[in-house]
């Protein structure tokens, strides 16, 4: 067999036909951020071959810039949803960035302003290092406003090599 084939069979071929959790944390500092969140949550439903589409209750955060926390930047609205889904990482991404450029996100500046970001927090308990992917999402551990929402959908949940999202939440420091 062609290592192409090989590396085909070993690596997402078999897993795209069982159905997998996958978290996905949204962000918004820009127009309408929770008319926006009900839409793009009504577009992850749409997406083929996913299911049970949940979504925490919303949350308000101080923007992070590349400088660190801002005040004056418009603030963010955060939430988490958890999906059942048996579309392959990078197809979901895709599928993520269709519908942030649907909802108007340019990509300007690290870290600036948008009207939408979805990131893949967690896809099952894969762990995925590609030129465009990296799960568990690298900062998702340290972010209180992931991982509040994420605990209020499932008190149990777990990072994947990084242990129970309680006990990373826990070891944030809070700045209020
Ligand atoms: P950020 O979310 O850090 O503010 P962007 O949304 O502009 O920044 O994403 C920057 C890049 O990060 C994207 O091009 C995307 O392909 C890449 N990326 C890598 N891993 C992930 C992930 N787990 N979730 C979302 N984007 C990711
Ligand atoms: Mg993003």
């Amino acid at each position: 067999m062609s290592r192409r084939l090989a590396q085909g069979f070993e690596g997402d071929a078999p897993r795209e036909s069982a159905s997998v959790t996958a978290v996905i944390a949204f962000g918004s500092n820009l127009g309408d951020r929770a008319t926006i969140f009900a839409e793009a949550a009504d577009d992850l439903r749409r997406m083929p071959l996913t299911s049970d589409v949940r979504v925490a209750p919303a949350i308000e955060s101080v923007a992070i810039r590349v400088e660190g926390p801002d005040a004056d930047a418009p603030a963010y609205l955060n939430t988490v949803a958890l999906i059942a889904t048996r579309l392959a990482p990078s197809i979901l991404m895709s599928y993520l960035h269709a519908i942030e450029d649907r909802h108007g996100r340019e990509r300007r500046e690290q870290w600036g302003d948008r009207t939408l970001d979805l990131d893949l927090i967690a896809y099952g308990n894969r762990q995925i290092r590609t030129r465009r992917l990296t799960v568990p999402h690298p900062r998702a551990a340290e972010r209180a406003f992931v991982l509040d929402p994420w605990l209020a959908l499932d008190p149990d949940a777990e990072l994947p090599g990084l242990g129970r999202v309680a006990e990373l939440r826990a070891a944030i420091e809070d700045p209020s």
